[in-house]
């Protein structure tokens, strides 16, 4: 019996080698395969956990899962739907007798009648938002004249054509020669001659400076696989730059001045490290980076530093210039290789002008796009857009050269004591903080009493559009010329509402702190990020 059974054995193993030995050639190609998939998987697994960590890892790796489960996939769309559906408060209505064909006998000048019907439909912005509408003031009638006449009279002109516009073409370079002059051209000691490009808005600047810095560090450093370094607080469009020009993006979190941590950062520079980046100020809180060290990190390590001024950068030079005290923020600082400034934020130009600076000609040469296989002809053009508005970059050197030094000097004076007031008035509430020292005229606030969300519904039904901040929970005020006259109304209205939340806390009808709140908890972030794409979908 048991001789038996062990033949049994030893013929079924002959048996089953002799089967298998047919595939041997083949386990021998697929043993290394399958060792290098399974490598690569865990290769894969442990960038994800090192980018997002393991809890993060884990977690996305568990959504993923649950997802392909038909009915929690549609639970969870019919969820988010609700979400999307509230964000936009019934806006699908609004679309209701939308034109989607063109008229066929045209309204000639009558058009311009039912647009000024259309115009009734926007909210009542005048002094009520942060930002958003820069030009204010008493004079603001005569400047908005003055940019549209500016506008209309170059609105047929084109730079891309530069020896057709020459009247545009000096109007672009005056306007970023007057803007680097603001912001240490003139100052620094070497590394070349500031220059620079106007562009459509302060995330073209950006893009076409991450870009450049890329190209030149893969001309200078021979990087292939670029990667940039951000604080937390650094703009949105440098995710969009690292997602378009494919760039492996670090935000790191800031320090517990809210400002870039640069020991952090440093922590993550590394051999395919292209730029380091800083704002003065950040959008978010208004604080300025400390420029001077992450200077001297950039230089020492041969990298980037993009300075982003598109907020401060007409507003900073003036208000040292008035005494405030301003920290170095600008060329004058060794290590910053490109600034941006939007143009059409305090510098009260049109909207869609902002200004991209290079330390050198150099690094600006990387910015450029030239084609020499095209039927149409040799091609060579500076920014994103082929043709671009010379009529909005005549509205923007109006805009410059109408005020003048001292026309900025007097508007930064005017916000940089309106923001002091809206800064005491906050630290008169208990029940509010302010998120660190803003160094400007943006002031952000946080509450460990009350729903801050809240109180910005409140303040939203009171006809204020502030903007809502996360990590921490916060809103916050970019005081422009419009704030002026409502100050007062501003601090009264904000401490009726944190009053009212004090009283009767909860979420009111229509608000958003409850889909605020939740988006800023929910652990798994790719949901948000599906939420706001079928926001935007449903929206435009
Ligand atoms: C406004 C702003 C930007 C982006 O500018 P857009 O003109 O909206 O494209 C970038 N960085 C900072 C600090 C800003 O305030």
């Amino acid at each position: 019996m048991g001789s038996s059974a062990t033949s049994f054995v030893v013929r079924f193993r002959a048996a089953a080698n002799s089967f298998l030995s047919q595939y041997e050639p083949l386990a021998l190609l697929f043993a290394p395969l399958l060792a290098m998939f399974l490598a690569r998987a865990l290769q894969l697994f442990l960038n994800t956990v090192h980018d997002r960590g393991l809890k993060a890892t884990l977690l996305g790796f568990f959504m993923n899962s649950i997802k392909l489960v038909p009915s929690v996939r549609k639970y969870i769309d019919d969820e988010k739907q609700k979400v999307v559906d509230k964000m936009q408060s019934g806006s699908k209505s609004k679309r209701d007798g939308w034109r989607t064909e063109l008229p066929s006998a045209g309204f000639g000048a009558a058009v311009i009648e039912k647009m000024k019907d259309e115009k009734t439909n926007d909210a009542a912005w005048q002094g009520k938002c942060s930002g958003t509408v820069y030009i204010g003031g008493s004079e603001s009638g005569a400047h908005f004249s003055l940019i549209n006449d500016a506008y209309s009279m170059f609105a047929h002109t084109n730079p891309l054509h530069l020896d057709v516009f020459q009247s545009v073409v000096r109007f672009e370079g005056e306007v970023v020669a007057m803007t680097a002059a603001l912001l240490g051209s003139k100052e620094k000691a070497s590394g070349g001659q500031v220059c620079g490009n106007m562009t459509s808005g302060g995330t073209e600047s950006i893009l076409l400076a991450v870009k450049s810095s890329r190209e030149y560090m893969k001309a200078k450093k021979g990087i292939t696989k670029p990667e940039m370094i951000i604080p937390e607080s650094a703009h949105s469009a440098y995710d969009k730059a690292a997602q378009y020009f494919n760039i492996k993006l670090w935000r790191v979190p800031v320090n517990k001045e809210f400002q870039a941590d640069v020991r952090a950062i440093r922590r993550y520079i590394n051999k395919n490290t292209i730029l380091i980046v800083g704002s003065a100020p950040g959008f978010p809180h208004g604080i300025i980076d400390p420029i001077e060290e992450l200077g001297e990190l950039a230089f020492s390590f041969g990298i980037c530093l993009h300075v982003d001024l598109c907020l401060g950068g007409f507003v900073l030079p003036f208000a040292r210039k008035l005494g405030y005290p301003v920290p170095p923020f600008d060329f004058s600082v060794q290590g910053v290789t490109s600034i941006s400034v939007d143009v059409h934020k305090y510098g009260l130009a049109p909207k869609g002008t902002s200004v991209v600076l290079y330390r050198n000609h150099d690094i600006r040469k990387h910015q450029f796009v030239a084609v020499t296989e095209w039927s149409g002809g040799l091609y060579v053009s500076p920014t994103i857009a082929g043709s671009r508005p010379g009529g909005l970059i005549a509205g923007a050197w109006a805009a410059l050269m109408s005020l003048g030094l001292e026309g900025y000097l007097e508007n930064t004076k005017e916000i940089m004591e309106v923001s002091k007031k809206i800064q005491r008035g906050i630290k008169e509430i208990s029940e509010l903080f302010i998120i660190g020292r803003p160094d400007m005229t943006v002031v952000a606030f946080g509450s460990n009493v009350v729903d801050i969300f809240e109180v910005n519904d409140l303040l939203s039904s009171k006809g204020w559009h502030l903007n809502a901040l996360q990590r921490p929970n916060s809103i916050h005020i970019c005081i422009t010329l419009q704030h002026v006259p409502v100050v007062e109304d501003f601090l009264r209205d904000l401490r009726e509402s944190v009053q009212t939340v004090i009283k009767n806390p909860g979420p009111i009808n229509g608000g958003l702190a409850p889909i605020y709140g939740a988006a800023g908890r929910m652990p798994d972030r790719v949901m948000v990020q599906e939420l706001l794409v079928n926001f935007m979908d449903s929206s435009c």
